[in-house]
């Protein structure tokens, strides 16, 4: 399939009986096409429902289930519109509160209806109550359930119960075939997938428990490396495919790499100069170089980027660098420009604020070759911009980017595959940015550059603010410059931009002796790039901002940094935000101020950011906590993820599956070309980008 192609979802298959368009609909959003996909759709984790316990003995912690008679059921308007219901045992009564709700939850709490409910409860003064539960409508004296309840991944408009009725009704019809052969199947212990797989959908009463919680059921073993396999046949794929094209071998005679190099202020780290040696390597060659440079924020790739380009104009190539905000890719195109223009190398700078008139101008340079080398945001990927001789392209901040857009740059050049460097602070385990990126060879940048003092993080609860305004007026008393990173206001984006607002007037008036600037991501190009600019130049001492400063921001003498409501942020969000200070040489601190009724995760998690610097630590244990589906940018990739299996604890059957999977190919490609169908079918475009 082109790689333009990719923008289309296949269609749900045609002739699935009892599915009609709309919940076809909701079912593709699962990847769900057709009953063998159902068959597949494995549950998430499972509830207990086995046992009930009495309204007086809910404790908060973990979720529990309770059953009692609905004693009141009303809609509230006032606030927030939500359903309030009062549920009774023989020992007490809980509250229901559904925030949001649908016809059918309404009815299942009609006063007198009898229902269980599952969920965790917390007390308030009030009372317990339970936000959300599962609830099901059931019958005096009906039997609990004998044995673990799956619980599937859902979308919105699809209840679990629905999709349960459907996944038992798929188990039904549809015959899963084993296609492991059978030797294999028993030489490495494996259980049946067909049995396997109604296994975890329908675990048996005397089934182990813990085991199937904790994926350690042979069941779940299966099933891993079933994933794992796929994954190894999809890289083996992939890389047979890329190896498949042809790129311009881009070779120099380093003359104007050694110039920059001896125009620079510093030397290159060692982990600078590996990554140069590989990705210069990759360069040579005849293949489209697929290359991720990870680093941590403020290990210098930008530099390294650049002499990636400089290696293109040597060779006769054009490169062209993307990020993801105007403000990152300004940045680049300053310090590159900076870096250049002594070399007589011009730089390009294409985004949307540029004038009709600039922008023909430039695009026009690109065109003839006059010019070599350009830098901007996804505008570059736009239409009217061609790069004939495209030799590189470069993409920072790649996750923030889908996967089309990634191939829409590729596609820049016309006929030849240009090279990919692409480039990420935000540290994805190696194992796991394998399985995103699929075919993807990883420098790493693990050392930063010399100089640079370690930033304190401290945890303020919100109730001490005044002492980090104090703080504030004394870094900026001592020449400093701070960031004030207000609160993410996750509902609604008006809502985000007010805040901004109202901190940045809030902020002006307890600290009248400071200039305090605002930026957002609602404000014009042209406005974001004065106040930057501005206090780039330190004439402001603080700048207000939302998240549009996470990424690349680069003011050295900024060294105080406050987050708001920090407990809001995703970690990874956290350590880029935090990355902006601690690049000069002083001593910087960030502030992390969060609200009271932190959740326990919340707790967690900050509880990370404050123990870890190191941004690969912060990312393990992001995952951890969150689990890889939430993993940044994950849902945006469109590539599989490894849903099961975890590389770190799972390493013998990735052994195995990498065997067999060499094996496979080689003797049986039709049948790897099955299994990887199997799983990964309408997909397996993406896995290529
Ligand atoms: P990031 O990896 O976060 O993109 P940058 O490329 O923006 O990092 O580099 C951060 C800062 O460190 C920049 O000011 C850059 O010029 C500087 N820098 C890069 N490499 C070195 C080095 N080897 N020695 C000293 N400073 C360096
Ligand atoms: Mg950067």
């Amino acid at each position: 399939m082109p790689a333009n192609k990719v923008a289309t979802a296949p269609a749900p298959r045609a002739g699935w009986p009892g599915v009609g368009p709309q919940l076809a609909g909701r079912l593709a959003k699962l990847d769900i096409r057709g009953p063998q996909d159902l068959v597949l759709h494995l549950p998430l984790r499972y509830e207990d429902e086995t046992v009930c316990v009495g309204i007086a003995e809910l404790r908060g912690g973990a979720p529990l289930q309770v059953e009692g008679v609905v004693t009141d059921c009303e809609v509230r308007i006032r606030g927030r519109r939500q359903l309030v219901a009062q549920v009774q045992d023989a020992t007490g009564s809980l509250t229901v509160r559904l925030l949001h709700f649908y016809p059918q939850q309404q009815k299942q709490l009609t006063v007198g209806q009898r229902v269980r409910l599952f969920g965790e409860a917390r007390t308030g003064i009030f009372g317990a109550e339970m936000i959300h539960p599962r609830i099901r409508t059931v019958g005096e004296g009906e039997a609990l359930p004998t044995a673990l309840t799956p619980i599937y991944p859902t979308t919105a408009g699809l209840a679990q119960s629905a999709l349960r009725k459907l996944i038992g009704r798929a188990l039904d019809s549809h015959r899963l075939e084993e296609l492991l052969p059978e030797a294999v199947r028993r030489m490495l212990r494996l259980m049946p997938l067909p049995e396997a797989v109604r296994l975890l959908h329908l675990p048996p009463p005397e089934a182990d428990a813990a085991a199937l919680v904790e994926h350690r059921h042979p069941a779940w073993q299966r099933i891993k490396f079933e994933e794992l396999l796929v994954q190894q046949l999809s890289l083996r794929k992939a890389h047979a495919a890329r190896r498949a094209r042809t790129a311009p071998p881009l070779r120099g005679d380093d003359g104007l790499r050694s110039a920059l190099l001896a125009g620079l202020p510093f030397a290159l780290t060692g982990a600078q100069q590996r990554a140069d040696t590989q990705i210069c390597a990759d360069l040579a060659e005849a293949h489209p170089m697929q290359r991720l440079l990870q680093g941590d924020v403020g290990s210098g790739k930008t530099i390294v980027a650049a002499l990636a380009m400089l290696r293109a104009v040597e060779a006769g190539w054009q490169a062209a660098l993307m990020a993801p905000t105007e403000i990152l890719a300004e940045q680049h195109y300053l310090k590159l420009s900076a870096w250049l223009a002594p070399l007589g190398v011009a730089v390009e700078w294409i985004a949307g604020s540029l004038t009709k008139k600039q922008r023909e101008a430039a695009i026009a340079r690109l065109m003839s070759g006059e010019s070599m080398l350009a830098v901007g945001t996804h505008a570059l990927i736009e239409d009217p911009v061609a790069l004939p001789r495209l030799g590189l392209a470069v993409v920072d901040e790649q996750h923030r980017f889908g996967v089309r857009q990634r191939l829409a740059l590729r596609e820049k050049g016309g006929a030849a595959s240009p090279h990919m460097l692409m480039m990420s602070a935000t540290p994805i385990p190696r194992t796991l940015a394998m399985s995103y990126y699929a075919d993807l060879d990883v420098s790493v940048l693990d050392e930063l550059p010399p100089g640079r003092t370690p930033i304190l993080t401290k945890l303020v609860s919100d109730a001490r603010r005044d002492e980090v305004l104090g703080r504030v007026r004394d870094a900026c008393a001592e020449g400093r410059q701070a960031y004030w990173v207000c609160p993410l206001v996750e509902e609604s984006e008006a809502l985000d931009l007010q805040t901004a607002i109202d901190t940045h007037a809030r902020l002006s008036e307890q600290l009248p002796e400071l200039k305090v600037g605002l930026v957002h991501g609602r404000l014009k190009a042209e406005e974001k790039r004065a106040t930057m600019a501005a206090f780039a130049a330190s004439e402001l001492h603080l700048l207000v901002a939302t998240t549009v400063i996470e990424v690349g921001v680069d003011v050295p003498n900024a060294s105080l940094m406050i987050i708001e409501h920090a407990e809001r942020f995703g970690l990874a969000q956290l350590h880029q935000l935090r990355g902006r200070v601690g690049r000069g040489t002083a001593e910087s601190v960030c502030i992390l101020l969060f609200g009271n009724a932190l959740s326990e995760t919340a707790r967690a998690r900050l509880k990370v950011i404050y123990e870890h610097t190191d941004g690969f630590m912060i990312a393990r244990e992001d995952l951890r906590i969150r689990g890889p589906g939430e993993f940044v940018g994950a849902r945006q990739s469109g590539v599989p993820l490894l849903r099961y299996a975890d590389l770190e604890n799972d390493g013998d059957l990735v052994e195995q599956a990498r065997d067999l999977a060499e094996a496979l190919l080689r003797e049986q490609a039709p049948l790897a070309e099955a299994i990887m169908q199997r799983w990964v079918a309408g997909r397996e475009s993406l896995l290529r980008a």
